[in-house]
């Protein structure tokens, strides 16, 4: 029981693990739906796993739902789930949510399970996605695979009606304002400022340690920046706070060594006595820590190659009930969409996302000022809550 909420663990072998987890969920369906930032790996011998987890999931899901009720399925770990559930209850209400990006069809064809995965979502009655690009590109690879028509809200399946829409996800608005406002938290980013000498404008970023976040390209430039002498270590300090994630696959303990490399590239080259232009910090922060920084921030970086959405962002706006700090959003992140007054850029572009970088930290106090009020409505008018309500009641509409 948590939050009054009755929760059920769902068990795996050791082998499961392997193969469903660190296997097709991390290695093929995550680098594919990132658009195959890194190339994703298909093994065989990762689909039976895959399959029964799925199987195992909804089976204790029908076991606990009674015939008419709503059951709401998330994410890519189980896309096979909705039909799964549809055949043990007929009469239940499905929603599926997928929290990543959905592949443009091209890419989506690449799996040998395309059909047996896009038949397992097409048994929910309401697909959401992040973004209205998600929800068309699954319609589009439905209709191309022949395995559904085009109805007026959705896609005709097997003489049924399933919905597809975008649903982009939010946070909690009110408890992120709560931690900007609170006197602990301006206290300890007034600290943070201090100890990093009051006078240099604070760059941050705030990722999973994760290839698909663009933390490295994020580092070339600010390097580029520190080299063309347009920036200098008495002037700014970029922080940034990487959270382990996934370190037993190869591609995450490579991306580390990248980060870390440039790190100390940076460092090495640009630090003067007292001043490291990049604090690395690989942990994670609780939720009011993390505002302390977010507060601190003059500028906030949020370079994803590619995010489904990206919370960083619309927390960032949410703790900044003082209207100030200065947003950079990937135009490849979900986050895009909604906050449209961010400094908008393409992370894959080094040198324009530098010219950003520093256009950012040298905006005029009006202009910055309007940007973030403009992002704060979209955050405060938009929250988790609101999400889950209108995905709901499309669901039982
Ligand atoms: N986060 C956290 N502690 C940290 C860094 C991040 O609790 O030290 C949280 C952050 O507040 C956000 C989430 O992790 O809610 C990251 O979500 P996001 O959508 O940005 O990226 P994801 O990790 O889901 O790809």
């Amino acid at each position: 029981m948590k939050d009054g909420i009755r929760i059920r663990p769902i068990g795996m072998s050791e082998s499961e693990v392997q193969g469903y987890y660190s296997g097709l969920c991390n290695r093929t369906i995550w680098p594919l739906f990132h658009d195959a930032i890194r190339s994703p790996q298909i093994e065989h011998r990762w689909w039976e796993p895959f399959v029964s987890v799925n199987a195992r999931f909804a089976e204790a899901t029908a076991k606990e739902a009674r015939k008419q009720d709503v059951v709401w399925v998330h994410d890519f770990h189980l896309p096979l789930a909705p039909a799964m559930v549809r055949s043990l209850r007929p009469g239940a209400r499905i929603g599926f949510f997928l929290h990543i990006p959905f592949p443009a069809p091209e890419l989506f064809r690449w799996l040998p399970w395309r059909e047996a995965l896009l038949r397992g979502m097409l048994g929910a009655d309401l697909v959401g996605m992040q973004t209205i690009d998600d929800a068309e590109n699954f319609v589009r690879v439905c209709l191309r695979l022949g395995l559904a028509e085009r109805s007026e809200e959705g896609l005709l399946f097997e003489g049924r009606e399933v919905l597809v829409g975008a649903y982009p996800i939010s946070i909690d608005t009110g408890a992120f304002e709560g931690h900007g406002q609170s006197e602990r938290t301006l206290k300890s980013a007034a600290r943070l400022r201090e100890r990093m000498s009051s006078r240099r404008t604070i760059l941050l970023g705030v990722d999973r340690l994760d290839y698909t976040k663009g933390i490295e390209a994020r580092l070339r430039a600010f390097e580029m920046l520190l080299r063309s002498r347009a920036m200098s270590a008495k002037e700014c300090v970029l922080v940034q706070i990487a959270v382990p994630s996934r370190e037993h696959l190869p591609d995450y303990a490579q991306t580390r060594t990248q980060v870390e490399q440039a790190v100390g590239r940076i460092n090495g080259e640009f630090a003067e006595p007292g001043l490291i232009p990049v604090h690395y910090f690989r942990r994670s922060f609780l939720p009011e820590a993390l505002a302390a920084y977010y507060r601190a921030a003059d500028v906030m970086l949020v370079t994803p190659l590619r995010d489904g959405m990206n919370l960083v962002a619309k927390e960032y706006v949410a703790v900044r009930t003082d209207e100030g700090g200065a947003l950079v959003l990937s135009e490849f992140a979900g986050a895009s969409r909604e906050l449209t007054q961010a400094h908008l850029i393409n992370p894959h572009d080094v040198e324009s996302m530098a010219g950003v970088m520093l256009a950012a930290t040298r905006e005029g106090a009006a202009e910055a000022r309007s940007r973030m009020s403009a992002m704060r409505d979209v955050v405060r008018r938009h929250d988790v809550y609101r999400w889950a309500d209108e995905f709901l009641r499309m669901l039982q509409s």
